[in-house]
């Protein structure tokens, strides 16, 4: 019996976890568990590096064909305004609920801190106001193509690459050839993205492993409250939420949604990076839940670098949390200026492992709070970032969705 690549994902997950709570068993100082986490890391590594190495062809040739056919259809400006309006709202409505659920349970008003002073003192953090951050990331939106490329900075690509789309359309005929190299070069793409999902099973159960093997158990105790709070909210937001407007606006079921994002999701759980997953989130948008090519190409590679509906969460949420420990109560003015610098430092973050958690100095600044107390939940975030990066990406699917189906409808 053949099983088939979901099952065997799933397997994959399951393995890894269960390889890493045995290697916590034995312990940091056994054989098995040095040897054992060496191999994972070198194949859950390799697995991102071949992710990686195909992502910014994708993205390029994506963005560029996606537009250029949506410009066809004279349908681009529909696409744009409707992606960026999802966006924003989706990240306004996982705010309130992590600010709801901050405020409702109030994690971190026990503890002191204090407490945290040594973790604080040995942190060195660089300061980062508003102003300097928007001008930091609007710098960024325009960069020399090659540069962009060589250094896989997504943002610029898409900017770069939705120029080109643009300019391949009005300049009609005359470039189709060049349309039809990026159009073909797009499926070769897809091609090898088919052949490393094969790897899949394995690289997942090797980073699950890994993860899992290097949890510091001793702190998750003690800030259990807060990721209690922190996951409970982002998986309502995930499972609940976000399935249900999907649903109210196009009918689609949520178990017919996971089972066509399942893929996507546990290698965002795995990867912790929006990016690094997208040739998978791009694949089963497209071959999976059925969105046009040239609606996902746009909307996916857009929301994996700027929706990030759990990292706006987590970030508002953990505000909220530093705030408590410091014995500071934000009022309803400071908590509306968390919920506008939170969705700024989303969308402004990466979508790497652990870019939240840099982002998140602009949030605590933003309403004076310590910023050394980022400190604190380092030891925790790679835990909390494997979480929040799944509800990333399956809002960027849930878009893909949205958008398809309001720029479908007559106007
Ligand atoms: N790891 C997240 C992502 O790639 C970003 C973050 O919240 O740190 O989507």
């Amino acid at each position: 019996m053949k099983l088939s690549l979901n099952s065997q994902i799933f397997l994959g997950a399951l393995l890894g976890v269960l390889l890493g709570l045995g290697f916590a068993r034995l312990g940091p100082a056994s054989d098995i568990t040095r040897n054992g986490t060496y191999v994972c890391g070198l194949l859950g590594e390799l697995f991102i590096d071949v992710l990686k190495m195909v992502l910014v062809p994708l993205v390029f040739t994506s963005i560029a064909c996606g537009v250029a056919n949506l410009r066809q259809h004279e349908q681009m400006h529909r696409v744009w305004t409707t992606t960026l309006g999802f966006f924003v709202l989706s990240m306004v409505l996982s705010i309130l609920v992590g600010l709801s659920a901050a405020n409702i349970f109030e994690p971190g008003k026990g503890l002191n801190l204090d407490l945290f002073h040594d973790a604080m003192s040995h942190f060195d953090v660089k300061q980062m106001s508003l102003p300097e951050f928007i001008s930091k990331f609007i710098h960024g939106l325009f960069v020399n193509p090659f540069a962009a490329l060589a250094q896989a900075n997504v943002l610029a690509i898409v900017i770069f690459a939705l120029l080109l789309g643009i300019a391949l359309v009005l300049g009609g005929e005359r470039y189709r050839n060049i349309l039809v190299l990026l159009q073909e070069g797009l499926e070769l793409i897809l091609q090898m993205v088919g052949w490393i999902m094969r790897l899949a099973p394995i690289g997942i159960m090797a980073l699950l492993a890994q993860l899992v093997a290097n949890q510091n158990t001793e702190l998750l105790g003690s800030l259990a409250q807060f990721v209690v709070v922190v996951l409970g909210s982002i998986l309502l937001h995930g499972f609940v939420l976000l399935p249900l407007v999907l649903y109210l606006i196009t009918g689609k079921k949520p178990l017919q949604f996971f089972r066509g994002a399942r893929e996507a999701l546990v290698t965002a759980f795995a990867t912790s990076s929006s990016s690094a997953t997208l040739p998978v989130t791009l694949r089963c948008a497209e071959q999976h839940l059925h969105v046009k090519p040239e609606i996902a190409g746009f909307v996916i590679p857009l929301g994996a670098t700027l929706n990030m509906d759990g990292t706006a969460l987590y970030e508002a949420a953990a505000a909220l949390f530093v705030a408590n420990l410091a014995g500071v109560e934000l009022n309803l003015v400071q908590q509306f200026i968390v919920l506008f610098t939170s969705m700024m430092a989303a969308i402004g973050a990466p979508g790497i492992p652990s870019a939240g958690m840099v982002t998140m100095v602009l949030v605590l600044q933003s309403v004076g709070l310590p910023v050394e107390a980022i400190a604190v939940l380092l030891p925790i975030d790679r835990l909390l970032d494997t979480f929040r990066t799944m509800v990333n990406v399956e809002g960027d699917m849930i878009g893909s969705l949205v958008v398809q189906k309001l720029v479908s409808r007559k106007p």
